[in-house]
């Protein structure tokens, strides 16, 4: 399993709600946390692997030997947000070597469903917060280069265009 690079199109496609909760699910999974640590994330979405699934996985230690803190959601809810809003630094596994002040909520309630499609509600603060929040917006299509400062965008845009060339030359020669 692959991490899908900007700007592949399936990053930006609609992901479907999750609705088989099997043994395929938690395989998918699981190869979602082996991509993750493999590329030193400590979030991965569906899209970002090529499966438009509302579907995310997260550890905010990014620590393989941390298992008891891998979190898994299928179709994620967002049910309150704070009003306070903070910046902070983000990366994302599908624009390596590029990275921005991003706005967030810090803190906010999330109702979702487990592997095995149970309801799961989750609270979080702060670093959590902010990882899932990034996670969360791949589900809708958003990406956090879609949320930089405009200084933070003309920065990074010589960058974003390298991976642009990138994926251009990869479907050239494909
Ligand atoms: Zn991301």
């Amino acid at each position: 399993m692959d991490v899908v690079l900007y700007p592949d199109p399936r990053l930006r496609a609609k992901n479907a709600p999750v609705e088989v909760f099997d043994a395929e699910l938690a395989a998918t999974a699981r190869a979602m946390f082996e991509a993750m640590y493999r590329t030193e994330g400590v979030g991965l979405a569906a899209p970002q692997v090529g499966i438009n699934r509302r579907l995310l996985v997260y550890n905010p230690t990014g620590k393989a030997e941390e298992a008891d803190l891998e979190i898994v959601l299928c179709n994620p809810k967002i049910a309150w947000k704070s009003r306070v809003i903070e910046p902070g630094r983000e990366g994302c596994l599908s624009f390596p070597a590029i990275y921005g002040q991003i706005d967030r909520p810090i803190a906010v309630k999330i109702e979702a469903q487990g592997l095995d499609g149970a309801p799961v509600t989750l609270e979080l603060e702060d670093w959590d917060a902010r990882i899932f929040l990034h996670e969360f917006d791949h589900l809708d299509g958003v990406l956090f280069t879609d949320r930089m400062t405009p200084a933070d965008k003309t920065r990074n845009a010589p960058a974003l265009e390298e991976l642009v060339d990138r994926y251009r030359e990869k479907l050239a020669s494909s």
